[in-house]
């Protein structure tokens, strides 16, 4: 029996092809193991969204070969790789990786790994000949609700990809590129796989795909615009999902994940507010404020339609918590937008943020634009953004002590709250044991930076009394 050991780099979507792969591998009779120095095969599912996400993935790749190199391996285990680095850079890395790497598989294969890993043991490579690469260009698969998949995530949570692609065309991402033409899946399909999600204890759906908000609307009759807001009189839309998804029976949030802001809509927001099981959190890159930065980086939005969403979200659903990201250091950035963003950020104080260096993406209409920002001035830009939001988090976490939260048990001692996603977000850190994987109330008692430390509803902080001394 092959045994297989796959290693899963990058974000969420990433980790569900992973899932479809172990799915697949399952399925063939293969054997999946945690220990690469054990396995007949390893695949390194890369990512490559920015320059440090792909010296990740190559330091995996020459990781996985020196160590087979030392074990004198080299010739019975297999080295693949998968992922958006491996649809993006097949051809270039092919030579460059020719003594390492057995073959590339691109987006389109993950159901098709199996027979893959068998074609390599039926004919064994020529020597100094280059690895096979199974590639296709112009992703266009989709997953459906019966595609044999194993989760990776512990048993209480799960990602549901909804839609694949985008459409959009921003100047420093180089995603649609990799992962194709937006394509969504049926409202049934989604429904029935959190239905199915639901039955095994799944307590909380996260929504993810490149362009949430666009959920549906590739499939209108009349094709929408790339700032076509959400409207399921038109057709399929994301809150037709949101409505049936809430209809599932059973105790579980749904966790709405990378949604556009172009296409955000008054339906939309009243859709989540009258939904109980949509959390009350939404991811929302906005990448940055100043009409000069979203013109360049081509966003489709502007300033003004921003601050007036964010205050019509937070208005319409109350309590919500609002997590985006912003990228600072993009090509003809001036200190002026930076006070722009800055000043931004204190206003709104989002109750979550990231902030990425802009990184020079080969084949982006970003890389070639006049007016790079040096290294040094985007690490400093970097740190002044940060430096803001440490503080504003900290008001943030004060904000919930005394109050009294629902929270999912990650593990002994360690929860989440609804406002804070899966390996994104903070804690919850709760002393005691709790059900791992269930819902419980606790009541806010302190914070750390980012985390929050609770007790169960209705315990009393013990308090310690110094004893006087004898004068
Ligand atoms: S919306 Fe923009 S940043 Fe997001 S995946 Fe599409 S092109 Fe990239």
């Amino acid at each position: 029996m092959i045994k297989v050991s796959l290693i899963s780099l990058g974000c969420a979507k990433n980790l569900v092809d992973s899932e479809i792969m172990v799915g697949h591998l399952h399925q063939a009779g293969m054997t999946v193991i945690p220990d690469a120095a054990q396995a007949d095969v390893v695949i390194v599912n890369t990512c490559s969204f920015i320059d440090s996400s792909k010296e990740e993935s190559i330091g995996h790749i020459l990781e996985v070969h020196q160590n087979r190199g030392m074990k004198k391996r080299r010739k019975e285990q297999k080295l693949i790789v998968a992922g958006c680095m491996s649809q993006r850079f097949s051809k270039d890395l092919s030579s460059s990786l020719n003594d390492e790497v057995d073959a590339f598989i691109g987006l389109d294969q993950v159901t098709k790994v199996a027979p893959i890993i068998e074609g390599l043991y039926a004919k064994e490579r020529a020597a100094n000949t280059a690895p096979e690469s199974f590639v296709t260009p112009r992703s266009t698969y989709i997953p459906d609700y019966d595609t044999p998949r194993f989760r990776l995530t512990p048993k209480h949570f799960a990602y549901i990809k909804i839609a694949e692609g985008c459409n959009h065309p921003c100047t420093f991402c180089i995603i649609p590129q990799i992962r194709g033409r937006h394509r969504s899946r049926t409202v049934e399909s989604v429904v029935a796989e959190a239905r199915q999600l639901v039955k095994e204890g799944v307590k909380e759906i996260n929504l993810i795909s490149q362009d949430t908000t666009f959920f549906g609307m590739d499939t209108w009759e009349q094709r929408p615009n790339p700032r076509t807001p959400v409207d399921s009189s038109r057709g399929t839309a994301l809150t037709t999902l949101l409505r049936q998804l809430n209809a599932i029976e059973g105790d579980f949030w749904i966790r709405l994940l990378y949604t556009h802001p172009a296409h955000w809509s008054d339906e939309l927001i009243r859709t989540i507010a009258e939904c109980p099981k949509v959390a009350r959190y939404i991811d929302i890159p906005l990448q940055h404020i100043s009409d000069h930065m979203l013109g360049l980086m081509q966003r489709e939005t502007s300033s003004q339609y921003i601050r007036d969403l964010i205050r019509r979200i937070r208005a319409g659903v109350p309590g919500i918590a609002v997590r985006t990201t912003f990228i600072v250091g993009f090509p003809g950035e001036t200190e002026a937008d930076m006070d722009e963003l800055c000043d931004f950020i204190r206003e709104t104080k989002f109750e979550r943020l990231g902030v990425f260096r802009y990184s020079q993406e080969e084949g982006t209409r970003g890389a070639k634009m006049d007016g790079q920002i040096p290294a040094k001035v985007k690490e400093a830009r970097w740190h002044r953004t940060m430096a803001l939001q440490r503080k504003i988090a900290s008001e943030v976490s004060k904000s919930y002590v005394n109050q009294s939260l629902t929270v999912l048990v990650e593990e002994p001692g360690v929860a989440r709250g609804e406002a804070d996603a899966p390996d994104i977000d903070g804690r919850v850190y709760v002393p005691r044991e709790l059900p791992v994987g269930e819902f419980v109330e606790v009541k806010i008692t302190g914070y750390q930076d980012y985390d929050l430390l609770a007790l169960p509803k209705g315990e009393r902080p013990v308090e310690f009394k110094v004893a006087k001394q004898a004068q």
